[in-house]
């Protein structure tokens, strides 16, 4: 008996888009896959983004995973680049799409629809924001046209507008490349995924020589020399900050142009409602990627977490139940990982502030313990913030240093994602050699440190 054929399109090809696709092909012969991308390009590993505008990485091609033939090639998928999905009917299982390259719009059915159309950057809609050297950067395209822009004018001088995860990171890049950069933040601290006090020791690392940092600070206008940024006015600072290029990186909004217009949930958070199956408020169309809220483990509610690692998951998420399996993806802790100025800076479930914004009534501890057994090469002090509350859950933690810090965000993830308490892991069997870790784990030390604090 020959078993029915289900039709799946993707839309976007990026890292949930292709995650998708892929899983379905791994695991099902009856799909036949289209998936169609408004850019030019699909796979991107956009995380590599600021290491190609150094120029440590030379050529965009080895941002590239697949092209559209090598996807095809290997996953059997039909892909279209250039076309833009402008429309979704559910009612007749169709969608529309614009062929950018052709200027022709079609008609495509579908089983099942997978939204993977991830996020686009908030950008400034101030005077002067119209300049030739404003720019922003999410997709490949973005990082292309601000590098050749760096490499045709060869600025001295950037301005960088937000210093969130990648405000910091490409601050460093602008450094190394002999800039002088200025880094411009409306709120009252850097890295505001972590708390105020973190953040505070992680900007004592940024050298105020090359990297001058307003905090606070919130931009009126870009000055301009006809369609040329030459520079902004800050509120409250007469004298204006003169610059050569500008970078806004002031977050991202999901893309829900789409879903709306189908008629999907989209949930408080501004992102798209989905179940743990991936499965939106239609039955057949999934969502994955930086277009969805997904659920904090911590506090139960929905968040927004745009992050490489958890598009990777919903995506692939999306594409194995459209197969026949049952995955569920339950959910996230914010875990975010970061590597600038020589630190390592981990952070996972919620922090002190988001605690109490939530009424936890928290407590916290700060320690620093070494990495490895004093003495030993590559043995340095890591710094731990572990959050927890009054019955010893753990809730929360943060590191930095320059050693060790992967291993402790990861290893804490896990224990809250478990419900782990402070006991757990003062006593939890991690393993000892002096070359690479010390007798006490700097987690257990930590967690100790959090059971003297409940008994105070
Ligand atoms: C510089 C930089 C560094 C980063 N570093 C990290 C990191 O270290 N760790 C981490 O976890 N995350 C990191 N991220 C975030 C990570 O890159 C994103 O979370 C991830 O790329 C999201 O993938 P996505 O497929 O959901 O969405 P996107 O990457 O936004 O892709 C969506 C795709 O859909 C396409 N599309 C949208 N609408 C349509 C339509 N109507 N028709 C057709 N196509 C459409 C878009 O063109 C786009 O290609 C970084 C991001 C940037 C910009």
């Amino acid at each position: 008996m020959t078993r029915m054929r289900r039709k799946v399109i993707v839309v976007g090809g990026t890292a949930a888009g292709t995650s998708a696709a892929a899983a379905i092909a791994r695991l099902s012969d009856d799909h036949d896959i289209l998936l169609l991308e408004q850019g030019k390009y699909i796979a991107v590993g956009t995380c590599s983004l600021p290491e190609y505008i150094k120029g440590t990485i030379e050529d965009h091609q080895a941002l590239i995973h697949h092209d559209g033939t090598s996807f095809q090639e290997k996953y059997g998928v039909i892909v279209r680049t250039s076309n833009q999905v402008t429309k979704i009917t559910p009612l007749r299982r169709t969608i529309t799409v614009h062929d950018l390259s052709q200027n022709v719009h079609y008609d495509e059915h579908y089983d099942f629809l997978i939204l993977a159309t991830g996020a686009r950057p908030y950008r400034l809609n101030i005077p002067g924001c119209k300049s030739d050297n404003i720019f922003s950067l999410k997709s490949l395209e973005s990082a292309i046209q601000l590098r050749s822009y760096i490499r045709q004018y060869e600025p001295r001088r950037a301005l960088i507008v937000g210093a969130g995860t990648i405000g910091i990171i490409m601050a460093e890049a602008f450094q190394q490349m002999g800039m002088s950069v200025v880094l411009v933040e409306k709120t009252n601290q850097i890295l505001n995924h972590l708390d105020l006090e973190i953040a505070e020791r992680i900007r004592g690392y940024i050298p105020t020589q090359s990297i001058q940092i307003y905090q606070d600070s919130q931009i009126n206008e870009y000055l301009s020399d006809a369609s040329h940024c030459t520079g902004c006015r800050l509120e409250h600072m007469a004298e204006p900050i003169a610059t050569d290029l500008v970078l806004e990186t002031i977050g991202v909004e999901p893309t829900i142009d789409l879903a709306r217009q189908a008629g999907l949930q989209v949930g408080n958070t501004g992102a798209i409602h989905v179940d743990q199956t991936m499965k939106t408020s239609q039955f057949n169309i999934y969502a994955a990627g930086d277009g969805i809220e997904l659920t904090n483990l911590v506090t139960g509610k929905p968040g927004y977490y745009p992050r490489g690692s958890n598009a990777n998951k919903s995506g692939r998420t999306a594409g194995e139940n459209i197969a026949g399996r049952h995955t569920r993806f339950k959910g996230v802790l914010g875990t975010t990982l970061v590597q600038c100025f020589n630190l390592q800076i981990g952070m996972t479930g919620i922090t002190e502030k988001e605690a109490n914004r939530l009424d936890y009534h928290p407590l916290s501890i700060e320690i620093t313990a070494l990495s490895r057994v004093k003495g030993y090469p590559r043995a340095a002090p890591m710094f731990l913030k572990l959050i927890f509350s009054r019955n010893g859950r753990i809730l929360g933690g943060q590191f930095f240093g320059t050693d060790g810090i992967k291993g402790a965000t990861q290893t804490l993830a896990l224990a809250i994602q478990h419900k782990a308490s402070l006991s757990d892991l003062a006593y939890c069997d991690f393993g000892y050699h002096p070359s690479l870790s010390p007798a006490w784990d700097p987690l257990n030390i930590a967690a100790r440190a959090g059971l003297r604090r409940l008994r105070s």
